[in-house]
């Protein structure tokens, strides 16, 4: 069971590095913190993987404002989030930049969570089984890849998917590439349970609730009791 902290635009340097030595997850769970780029080389070295929210497919270039896997690697990074839906709303990131994303940087030696979902109205038109087809469809199975997803409606918002929902989403994504497959969107301690504990869900990408020691610990704790 895998939990990763995504903490977004949240946490500078100080405060990633004081979060990082005052947790403690418990035995049984694999965790990965992804703070934002400045505060990578501050949380490297405190004993959790550490993976970036975002990763370019060239090496180096003329991409003002991007992050390459060989740099990432060089800070000791170990692997980044690729296709988070805030990226794609408000990034233009689309399925094929998270393609090239995804495999470069696994090319490159990192591991990779690349997150797929479903908007809201695309679920009310019924279009979600098309639109995770779509998205999966452009990535490879490899061993350093897991997909998270991530139903845009839940991302942020309080309103989680049902763990049926999630279940179904979750069997769908996998019949179309055998990886392991996250669930993210408003996990917090008290629902951590009943998600993760379907048979596909394999572990979540959790944002506002990994922010403060305390609940991420709780969703830990949650996931290490179902391992
Ligand atoms: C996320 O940022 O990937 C996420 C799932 O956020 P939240 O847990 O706050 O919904």
């Amino acid at each position: 069971m895998l939990i990763a902290a995504n903490w977004k635009m949240f946490k500078g340097p100080r405060e990633a590095a004081a979060f990082l030595d005052e947790f403690a997850p418990p035995e049984g769970v694999d965790v990965v913190v992804c703070p934002p780029y400045a505060s990578l080389q501050a949380a490297v070295g405190r004993g959790l993987p550490i993976y970036a929210q975002n990763v370019h497919w060239e090496a180096e270039g003329a991409f003002t404002g991007e992050v390459s896997a060989p740099m990432l690697l060089e800070l000791g990074v170990e692997g980044s989030i690729v296709g988070h839906s805030e990226r794609r709303q408000y990034f233009g990131e689309n399925d094929e930049t998270v393609a090239r994303r995804t495999a470069a940087a696994l090319e490159a030696g990192l591991h990779v969570i690349a997150c797929v979902g479903e908007l809201e109205e695309e679920r009310e038109r019924g279009e979600t089984e098309a639109v995770l087809r779509r998205q999966v469809s452009v990535l490879e199975a490899h061993e350093r890849l897991v997909v998270a997803y991530e139903p845009v409606w839940a991302i942020g918002t309080g309103k989680t998917a049902t763990p049926e929902l999630a279940q179904e989403a979750h069997a769908l994504i996998k019949s179309l590439l055998a990886v392991p497959v996250l669930y993210g969107g408003s996990v917090k301690p008290e629902n951590a349970v009943e998600l993760l504990a379907q048979p596909d869900v394999d572990g979540a990408l959790v944002g506002g609730a990994s922010l403060e020691p305390v609940s991420l610990e709780a969703i830990c704790r949650a996931a290490a009791s179902l391992s």
